[in-house]
């Protein structure tokens, strides 16, 4: 975060501007008081006012708190409040809002939103979503998403506008930037199963990936791909072993097995994956229902992002969340697959 920005915030305090109440206070080197934007008491001359962040430190630098705006008080205004709303809004947008989709959400005016950025966070509300989709795409990449995937689900829309902006903001092309497995050993195995075939591989720690389709040549392709730069084994014993407890809950006579996995994953991605292997086998959620559990209520979009980007599909039953509105939504391996775990799950043969 940069530093607020003097000018704008000089502007806030000779309009009396409320929307930055609580985001900064300033005090009067003059008078040695300290106050809120919008207080009502006469303006101060610029070159005899300081900003800050924080009420307490112009209070531990000398100042006192002014008796008609009493900033040492509780915060009227939401103004901070609402941008931490508007960060979310925009990390949880589907592809990157303007601000003109921001301010009708905030219910201001699209200069009061920008201003309201500008004051709080020293960037415009463009540059935020903008910082937050190259996190976004990087994230997805390194989840081992292909970049055509990973740039429709970071909200570029199309992998070429990935390529426009991104050697300046990664330092080379997406491709290079994910490591595929660079310095990994990886053992792998391909075995039939009732879901189909099933890809397994994994690190000495754990599993890393998990694949499940009706062809073993393009699983192995596409783990190849994205293993490029990895040391790629014949599977050895432990890889035998959590791809036979994966075959043997596939056919429906043992329950869910809790393997390891090893992937790269956000402290979220962990978050969510966690929960998901702690819904018991037969139950579902919503995907608002784990964001409200995590704490999270309005993260409904990023926790289906996760499950989205599950790289061991099983091993993280990202299978488990389904929408609220009904049906399936999607499953990165069929959706006739999910509808199948889900019914092998809620009905068990002993
Ligand atoms: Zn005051």
């Amino acid at each position: 975060m940069t530093d607020l920005h003097d000018e704008t915030l000089w502007r806030a305090v000779l309009e009396r501007d409320a929307g930055y109440d609580g985001i900064f206070y300033y005090g009067v080197t003059t008078t040695g008081v300290y106050c809120r934007p919008q207080c009502p008491s006469r303006k101060p001359k610029r070159e005899n006012t300081v900003f800050s962040f924080s009420g307490d430190a112009l209070q531990q630098a000398g100042f006192r708190p002014c008796r008609r705006c009493k900033p040492d008080g509780v915060v009227e205004s939401d103004a901070a409040e609402m941008v931490v709303r508007l960060c979310r809004f925009i990390e949880n947008a589907d592809t990157m809002p303007s601000l003109a989709d921001i301010a009708p959400f905030a219910a201001m005016s699209e200069s009061a939103v920008e201003r309201l950025f500008r004051g709080a966070l020293g960037i415009s509300p463009h540059e935020y979503a903008d910082a937050h989709r190259r996190e976004r795409f990087r994230q997805a990449l390194q989840g081992g998403m292909g970049v055509l995937s990973a740039a429709y689900e970071s909200g570029y829309g199309s992998s070429s506008r990935v390529y426009e902006g991104a050697n300046g903001h990664l330092g080379m092309t997406p491709k290079a930037y994910r490591d595929r497995g660079r310095g990994q050993h990886i053992g792998y195995t391909v075995v039939d199963t009732e879901l189909g075939s099933l890809l397994v591989a994994g690190t000495g720690k754990g599993i890393c990936s998990v694949k499940l389709g009706d062809n073993p040549e393009v699983l192995l392709d596409e783990f190849r791909r994205e293993f490029a730069a990895a040391d790629l084994l014949e599977a050895g014993e432990e890889i035998a072993e959590w791809t036979g407890a994966l075959v043997d809950y596939l056919s429906g006579t043992v329950p869910w097995p809790r393997l390891p996995y090893d992937v790269r994953a956000t402290a979220f991605q962990r978050r969510v994956w966690e929960y998901l292997r702690a819904i018991p086998e037969g139950r579902t959620k919503h995907y608002s229902e784990v964001a409200a559990e995590l704490g999270q209520p309005t993260a409904t979009r990023a926790v289906a992002r996760a499950c989205a980007t599950n790289p061991v599909a099983l091993v993280v039953p990202c299978h488990r969340v389904v929408p609220k509105s009904g049906g399936l939504a999607g499953f990165r391996w069929g959706i006739e697959r999910k509808r199948a775990l889900i019914e092998m799950e809620a009905d068990p043969t002993p």
